[in-house]
């Protein structure tokens, strides 16, 4: 998972749905990761952040699965 830091306007939602994964800054309220890799158990909270975030800051990689040849 990856966070556009640029591109957040600091509206908090992230953080309001998964606080144990999203943090935001005291300065200035910009989005801060807590942690590199996101468990199964928490998908569904940050698939909820991605959803509620306002300006499309977070980005989920998934794994890419490519068959055997
Ligand atoms: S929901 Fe989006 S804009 Fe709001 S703090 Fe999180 S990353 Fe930033």
């Amino acid at each position: 998972m990856v966070v556009d830091q640029d591109r957040c306007c600091g509206s908090g939602m992230c953080a309001s749905v998964a606080p144990d994964i999203f943090d935001q800054s005291p300065r200035d309220g910009v989005v801060q990761l807590l942690v590199s890799q996101v468990d199964a158990g928490s998908l569904p909270r940050v698939e909820e952040a991605l959803r509620l975030c306002p300006v499309a800051a977070i980005e989920l990689a998934r794994p890419v699965s490519v068959p055997p040849r």
